[in-house]
């Protein structure tokens, strides 16, 4: 189904919204009326990674709620600042993967490269939060390196940009990485990892989409949304804009406590999703890093919301439900008995 690109109103300023997302507590908390209270741990457990969140991702959530779901991914807590055992910083095992700083390859055809630190939002459950972006970056001094690694080994056959943000890097070097990885035939696809298009949906602008349609083979976009509610108008706009030039939409989403740990929530993002043109890909089991274990979500509970989930929606809306183990072949699928 093909559609005019629809004009977007506020032209190539995603740089602009980007500088001005809250930076601290304070800023967020007067912006949506949130308890006094709340602000001292946040504080605190924002001086080990820092508050980064959009003013137009803050103005999708309730106001005065700390329990919303859009907040709880991004207001930092007490809860972080705690040791836990079993939870590290590296929990999937990337150092071990990287022959070539920046670039991960650790399953069958497929190469990750890490293009480069930034992240429009800053979510306290991310698994890269103690990842050295400073020493391992695909897009700077290794890009030599990175592109003669791909090109000498030919079973390479997908490349997928990721970060950190791969979205938060200019548009120039971006196309400028792209344009040489087309020029390796045995790269027959192109897929980008991205929280932008949700987070901060100018994004997804006329530049944007020059360089991704000037790559000659497949493109693949995998968004990551949580909640339905991070999906609005702007949001399911940008998504439009990528289909149009032939772009296959697909989301992961990590489950999460307190934010989408429940069926209907399931649900909905997968329906809202489907709305935009987007089809769900993975739920992923939280990765276990440091300062995150409050978002657990036990293994028996997220098979329990995976039947209702599959109980109620056609196939195609129900994500795969994995968790990555390190040095595994690929992401593993979250299996129980048979349940009725
Ligand atoms: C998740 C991941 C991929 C992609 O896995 P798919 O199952 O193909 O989505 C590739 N490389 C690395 C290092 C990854 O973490
Ligand atoms: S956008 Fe992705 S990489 Fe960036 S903080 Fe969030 S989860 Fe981590």
């Amino acid at each position: 189904m093909t559609q005019p690109i629809q004009p977007l109103t506020r032209q190539a300023c995603w740089r602009q919204e980007l500088a001005c997302a809250y930076t601290s507590p304070e800023q967020l908390a007067a912006a949506l009326a949130l308890p006094a209270d709340a602000l001292m741990s946040a504080r605190s457990a924002a001086q080990q990674f820092s508050l980064r969140v959009p003013r137009g991702y803050a103005a999708r959530m309730r106001r005065g709620d700390l329990n919303d779901p859009l907040l709880k991914q991004v207001w930092p807590v007490a809860d972080e600042m705690e040791r836990q055992q079993g939870f590290f910083g590296d929990p999937v095992g990337d150092l071990a993967a990287m022959p070539v700083p920046g670039l991960l390859h650790k399953y069958h055809g497929r190469v990750l490269l890490v293009v480069g630190g930034a992240c429009a939002v800053h979510c306290r459950y991310c698994f890269r939060r103690h990842f050295p972006y400073g020493q391992a970056n695909a897009l700077a001094r290794q890009r030599d390196r990175v592109l003669d690694y791909i090109g000498q080994d030919e079973s390479i056959s997908e490349v997928i940009l990721s970060g950190g943000d791969p979205l938060s890097v200019s548009d120039s070097h971006l196309s400028a990485l792209v344009g040489q990885l087309a020029q390796i035939p045995h790269v027959k696809r192109l897929r980008i990892h991205t929280r932008l298009p949700v987070m901060l949906p100018e994004r997804v602008d006329n530049a944007l989409l020059a360089w991704i349609s000037a790559f000659p083979r497949q493109v693949i976009v995998v968004f990551h949304t949580n909640h339905a509610n991070e999906i609005d108008q702007s949001v399911a706009r940008g998504f439009a804009r990528l289909s149009t030039i032939g772009v296959t939409l697909l989301n992961q989403s990590v489950l999460l406590k307190g934010v989408n740990d429940d069926a209907d929530a399931l649900c909905e993002l997968s329906e809202a999703l489907y709305a935009s043109g987007v089809l769900p890909y993975y739920l992923h089991m939280l990765d276990k890093v440091q300062g995150a274990a409050h978002f657990q979500v036990s293994a028996d509970y997220a098979l329990q919301l995976m039947d209702i989930v599959r109980q109620r929606l056609p196939g195609y809306l129900v994500p795969n439900l994995v968790y990555e183990q390190a040095g595994a072949l690929s992401k593993l699928p979250l299996t129980g008995g048979v349940r009725k």
